[in-house]
């Protein structure tokens, strides 16, 4: 069979074990890599700062593993794709499908476009276990409550795709002329406030294999009770990794299946379980990421303050569990799954602020920003999503602190100004007496803030907020 030249567009798939594209083009013919970056097509949600550079070490190790022969360009991609198939005579394009609403859509455009200069285009699942249209409810429509869509809908479908090895032998097309490199992406900041943050990970194929074997290892056992407490090392840190895919959640999902076994093993892949749920959200509502699901929730009566919103970014609330998160987040990239969940309820509850300015902070400073899961866990941290946590469900941070952190070790590592503090008082320390204070070290006020609301008084607040909407319900 004589082979054709069949480009690769690699976008949320920068791997090449389990990749369907990538199989299917080094099959069929001979392989030209392609990354476009695209942040001109219209859409509010382009990549936030800490993203992009994830982005640009995980294109130089994608670049690394083509042998320096991965061809990057930035702009229109129908253009791209165009230009590149008539200088290789390329008879055919392949993808794996992203699922935001704007890819979708200019996805499609693409597709039609090509096709009809007859081009052959074929697509395939790269990223999610089961496609959002499959699983649907017994009346054809989608699911809106978890436990349902992941027990009964997911569970009860085909199983996943089993992972596809890396291609055996790979034929490469010629190189590619016009290709400019990563570092003209321009994606690291002018100012490099970014060597710090990744200095806490390693990026790229190899290394997020190496971290599922070492969580497999070392955190799978023990996950359920374990990924509450953020100062363990039960959690996997692969989200950032699974949305620019570098791991595919099948790979995941069988590696665990292998290692794991019991409660802690359905508990994990359920919370892969979550990541579909998000997407499936997503897909059958694009305006997730602006609109309330709960449509009550538009009258809710947010407030407006720039400084307690500054102060909440900075880590400078005066609660130390919610300071540790957010510095954790800046410092960092990342922020614990529990953590996230009581810096979001602070946020919109404690604070009253409207979860947008949450999701947008999250979007621009997690290296694992993902429309889909962003979008989704704000929602239900603010209530007003389909199956969101109810809202009289205020996280305490000063009881979450003692449950969750109990002997301090996260908290400190964020908030060390505190460390001489006796552990009584390490999440409350106002209440603490002056001469313990003083021996501390602590003046609040000046070493550490004074807390910025009063829990009890902006717990209620928040109800009496919630309550004014039911009434017009
Ligand atoms: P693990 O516990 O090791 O879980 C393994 C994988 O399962 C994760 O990598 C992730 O892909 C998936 N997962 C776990 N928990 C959830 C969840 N609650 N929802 C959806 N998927 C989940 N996750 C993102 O990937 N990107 C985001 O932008 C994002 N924003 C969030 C915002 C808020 C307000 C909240 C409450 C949660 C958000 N999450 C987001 C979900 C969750 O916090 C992260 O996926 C998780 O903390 C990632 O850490 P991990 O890889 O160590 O998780």
């Amino acid at each position: 069979m004589k082979r054709k030249t069949v480009i690769c567009w690699f976008r949320q798939d920068l791997r090449l074990e389990d990749n369907p594209a990538l199989f299917v083009a080094a099959e069929e013919g001979y392989v030209l890599p392609v990354y476009i970056l695209d942040d001109s097509s219209p859409g509010t949600w382009q990549m936030g700062s800490a993203t992009r550079c994830w982005l640009h070490h995980s294109l130089v190790s994608l670049n690394r593993s083509f042998d320096g022969k991965l061809g990057i360009f930035r702009g229109e991609p129908l253009e791209i794709l165009k230009t590149l198939a008539r200088q290789h005579k390329a008879e055919k394009i392949v993808w794996n499908r992203c699922y935001e609403p704007w890819r979708m859509k200019r996805d499609q455009g693409i597709k039609a476009t090509l096709q009809a200069e007859g081009i052959e285009v074929s697509s395939f699942n790269g990223s999610l276990l089961w496609e959002p249209h499959e699983v649907l409810k017994q009346n054809n429509t989608p699911y809106r409550v978890f436990t349902p869509f992941f027990r009964r809908g997911c569970l009860n479908a085909l199983p996943p795709r089993t992972p596809l090895p890396a291609p055996q032998r790979m034929l490469m097309a010629d190189t590619i002329d016009n290709s400019i490199s990563v570092q003209d992406l321009n994606l690291l900041p002018s100012i490099p406030w970014d060597s710090q943050l990744i200095s806490h990970w390693s990026v790229g194929e190899n290394s997020a294999r190496q971290s599922l074997l070492r969580f497999l290892d070392q955190g799978l056992n023990g996950y359920k009770e374990g990924r509450d407490f953020p100062g363990q090392n039960h959690v996997s840190r692969l989200s950032p990794a699974l949305h620019f895919g570098e791991l595919s959640p099948n790979t995941v999902w069988y590696e665990a299946k292998r290692c794991g076994s019991g409660q802690d093993l359905d508990h994990f892949l359920s919370e892969l379980g979550w990541r579909e749920f998000a997407y499936t959200l997503l897909y059958h509502n694009h305006d997730m990421p602006e609109k309330n699901l709960q449509s009550a929730f538009d009258a809710f009566p947010w407030v407006h303050n720039d400084e307690t919103l500054i102060r909440w970014q900075q880590g400078m609330t005066g609660y130390p569990l919610v300071d540790a998160g957010m510095r954790e987040l800046w410092q960092t990239g990342y922020m614990h799954n529990r953590v996230r969940m009581i810096t979001g309820s602070f946020l919109v509850k404690n604070l009253l602020l409207h979860w947008h300015y949450g999701q947008q902070w999250f979007h621009d400073c997690l290296l694992d920003a993902d429309l889909a899961n962003n979008s989704a866990g704000w929602q239900w941290i603010a209530g007003c999503g389909v199956d969101a946590a109810p809202y009289f469900r205020v996280f305490n941070p000063v009881r979450q602190g003692e449950k969750f952190d109990p002997d301090g070790t996260y908290t400190l590592r964020f908030v060390p100004e505190l460390a001489k503090l006796p552990k009584k008082y390490l999440f409350n320390p106002w209440e603490a007496p002056k001469n313990i204070l003083q021996e501390a070290g602590i003046t609040l006020g000046k070493t550490y803030p004074e807390p910025i609301v009063d829990l009890a008084i902006s717990r209620n607040r928040a109800l009496s907020a919630y309550a004014s909407i039911r009434k017009k319900k």
